[in-house]
């Protein structure tokens, strides 16, 4: 999903389990902030992801601009005291994408460290438990349940 959809759920995550039991929760934040981001990103079956860049595509950059300052906006604002719990939901993100596909391009070379991605873990556990779920991810109506989803983890946020 966007990294706007992985910040939220760590802020929940980080703003429940502090608050519940602190210090201990620490540990449970890291744990569940981590795995957060299989459920999400199995869930992201029905929301707008294509896999790569369609720069030809309009909705596609206007969808991606919104919804990145969006992120952003968010990362700003809930930067105190709920950093690391988004960077633990995105981790994976900052692994997979940044880190490896980031020092692929430099080396030039695809494959590098390519068995130690953790996405396609992700995918297995999609196909495992989320089968049933429809596979939008090219459909331009999948941008509203990512919305839907967007303003409920807001609303929860407000809330707590
Ligand atoms: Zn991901």
């Amino acid at each position: 999903m966007q990294a706007i959809t992985h910040f939220l759920v760590g802020i929940i995550i980080q703003a429940v389990l502090i608050s519940l039991i602190s210090p201990l929760g620490i540990i449970l934040v890291i744990v569940l902030a981590f795995f957060s981001h299989f459920l999400v990103d199995s869930l992201a079956k029905v929301t707008y992801h294509l896999k790569d860049p369609q720069w030809h595509d309009k909705f596609w950059i206007a969808y991606h601009i919104i919804i990145i300052t969006l992120a952003a906006v968010v990362l700003v604002y809930f930067w105190v005291p709920y950093w690391w719990g988004m960077g633990i939901a995105s981790l994976i993100d900052i692994y997979d994408w940044m880190f490896i596909r980031g020092i692929r391009k430099v080396k030039n070379d695809p494959l590098w460290l390519q068995k130690y991605e953790i996405h396609p873990l992700i995918d297995k556990f999609r196909t495992k438990f989320f089968a049933w779920l429809p596979d939008w991810n090219a459909k331009r109506y999948a941008v509203v349940p990512e919305a839907i989803l967007i303003v409920i983890l807001l609303v929860i946020i407000y809330l707590i």
